[in-house]
């Protein structure tokens, strides 16, 4: 079994965090504050805002089922998780890291960023996962492992089981991003986070909860490890508006909307299907579909002059000829099918 502290870097383990005065402060009924030298003018924004996110982790806590001790809230969204990861784990210059390709191409550069060699493995030709080639990508150095799923560009999801697998024979970390899994059938790993404990999870606010705009993302893990994200983060990397927000947003009720979305999916996917120029739609668990078209680049610019922009992946390896739709609403996605229609061919 991996010991996940074993495979935090030596300085971040010895680190003695920076303590805020709202760190100091232990509680009682203060109502005069002259702790953190901030301007005693009341503005609404005058007072530093919790570093612990407190308030806003018991809603998370409630929302998802796990503990509170188990997340680490980013303000850069998932960004900020995925950076941290490296830090916390990965030695500049001598350690490595695993990822599926095609992926989310933020996994490389934070890797380059901190000087960690990424070793992509290509998925195989229709985006399954190729549990054992990742395995031996792995060497003694290999700190972490990057599965996407649902997988973005391809769109799918991966089995639970199969991940899990990844977990249990892996001496490392494995890091799942779940962005698009509020609109996946294949659901969460977060019901199994406490039987592995080298497992993180990445989540966000800003695909189905539609909160892109305020950048907030979130990690779970085991408790040792989330407290090792409390450390590393900057004290204040959640403002206190966007803490207040989030929380306030968070009592929408967005089942509609990803039952809307997913059922536009399904029509859209059809729909582009039946187009002589649409060679494959990849079957999708997420809030786009990868279109392999006969001539990616053409359909683009023919898009894009007609005022609709999609994602040109044709230069990603594993995405040759392919374009990434997101799901809009459904009068854009009738819009979009209507240019297709007209498209001179
Ligand atoms: C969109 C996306 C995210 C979310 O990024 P944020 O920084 O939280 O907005 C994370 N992972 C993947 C794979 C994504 O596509």
């Amino acid at each position: 079994m991996v010991k996940p502290l074993e495979l935090v870097r030596k300085n971040i383990l010895a680190l003695q965090p920076y303590s805020t005065a709202r760190d100091e402060f232990k509680g009682g009924d203060i109502n005069v504050w002259l702790d953190a030298n901030e301007s005693p003018y009341n503005n609404g924004v005058n007072r530093y805002p919790d570093p612990h996110q407190h308030s806003l982790k018991e809603k998370i806590s409630r929302l998802k089922g796990v503990g509170v001790e188990n997340i680490f809230v980013g303000g850069a969204g998932s960004d900020e998780a995925i950076d941290l990861t490296f830090r916390i784990f990965c030695e500049p210059g001598v350690d490595n890291a695993v990822s599926i390709a095609p992926s989310y191409g933020v996994y490389r550069v934070a890797a380059a960023i901190n000087d960690i060699e990424l070793r992509e493995v290509m998925l195989t030709p229709d985006f399954m996962l190729p549990v054992s080639e990742l395995l031996q990508a792995a060497d003694a150095h290999t700190k972490l492992m990057w599965i996407c799923s649902p997988n973005n560009p391809t769109g799918n999801a991966f089995a639970l089981a199969e991940i899990e697998t990844l977990a249990d024979s892996f001496g490392g970390m494995v890091v799942v991003d779940e962005a698009y899994v509020d609109f996946s059938e294949k659901g969460s790993l977060l019901s199994v986070l406490h039987q592995h404990p080298n497992l993180i999870i990445l989540q966000t606010f800003s695909k189905a909860w539609g909160m892109a705009g305020l950048r907030v993302g979130m990690a779970f893990a085991s408790q040792e490890i989330a407290e090792i994200y409390a450390r590393v983060k900057y004290p204040y990397n959640l403002n206190g508006p966007t803490q207040m927000e989030v929380m306030r947003r968070m009592e929408e009720n967005i089942s509609d909307k990803v039952a809307e979305i997913v059922s536009e999916a399904k029509s859209l996917a059809e729909t582009l299907g039946r187009f002589p120029f649409v060679e494959k739609v990849y079957p999708t668990d997420a809030n786009f579909l990868l279109v392999k078209v006969d001539n990616a680049d053409a359909l683009y610019d023919y898009l894009l002059s007609n005022g609709v922009i999609v994602r040109n992946r044709s230069r990603v390896a594993g995405c040759e000829e392919c374009l990434r739709f997101t799901i809009g609403t459904p009068d854009e996605n009738a819009r979009v099918i209507n240019l297709l229609n007209q498209y001179p061919i």
